[in-house]
């Protein structure tokens, strides 16, 4: 992104290959909006927020006066990924945020938030894909319990693996296969 743009400004031109905007979405962020007439809402920045190409439920008259950005917790992994045809400043063919949360001491995952921009006219959210968390924690319990005897596989490491799994580029293979 060009150094003297703004956060407000990225959100708000909603380009779909945005890069702050796969991150945001998958982060659960959520801004605040005020206009003279209707006073302050909150709106979140999920996948009904980019109505198309280069909109959004924002009003006319409404301004972005905050953006709020959940900490993440302990069990909470997140990461970004970008592809762009140069390595440095450079537009993305494709962008990710991805956020997995995992049950505590364990690596059944309580939830996956995957956000993908340079897809769509917009940036989205892989909902369908988002909804196999448990699925994928099911195999991955499976798979601990039956090589535990063999490998003795930390909890740690298999972590790990889930999250690697999980893994925009992976997803996205997924995704296009
Ligand atoms: C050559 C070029 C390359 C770029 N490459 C990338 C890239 O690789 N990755 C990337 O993510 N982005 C990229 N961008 C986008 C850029 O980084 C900015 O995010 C984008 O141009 C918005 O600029 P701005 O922050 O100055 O916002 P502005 O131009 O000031 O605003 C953008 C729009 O949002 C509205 N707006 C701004 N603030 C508010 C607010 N608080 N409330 C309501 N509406 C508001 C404005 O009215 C305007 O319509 C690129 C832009 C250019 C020109």
């Amino acid at each position: 992104m060009c150094l003297v743009q703004a956060i407000g400004g990225n959100i708000m031109t909603a380009s779909p290959i945005s890069d702050l905007n796969p991150l945001l979405m998958a982060a659960d962020t959520f801004l605040t909006l005020r206009s003279k007439d209707s006073g302050e809402r909150r709106v979140t920045l999920d996948h009904t927020f980019f109505t198309g190409y280069r909109r959004t439920v924002v009003q006319p008259r409404e301004v972005l006066i905050n953006i709020s950005i959940p900490f993440t917790q302990q069990n909470e992994y997140f990461f970004g990924y970008k592809q762009a045809r140069r390595r440095e400043d450079d537009i993305a063919i494709v962008n990710a945020g991805c956020r997995v949360v995992f049950q505590p001491n364990s690596i059944e995952v309580l939830r996956l938030d995957l956000a993908f921009g340079g897809m769509a006219p917009t940036t989205v959210l892989a909902l369908d894909t988002m909804k196999m968390a448990p699925q994928v924690s099911h195999l991955f319990i499976k798979l601990n319990s039956s090589l535990k005897p063999l490998l003795k596989t930390p909890l740690w490491l298999m972590k790990g693996l889930v999250v690697l799994l999980l893994h925009p580029l992976a997803i996205l293979c997924l995704l296009l296969k």
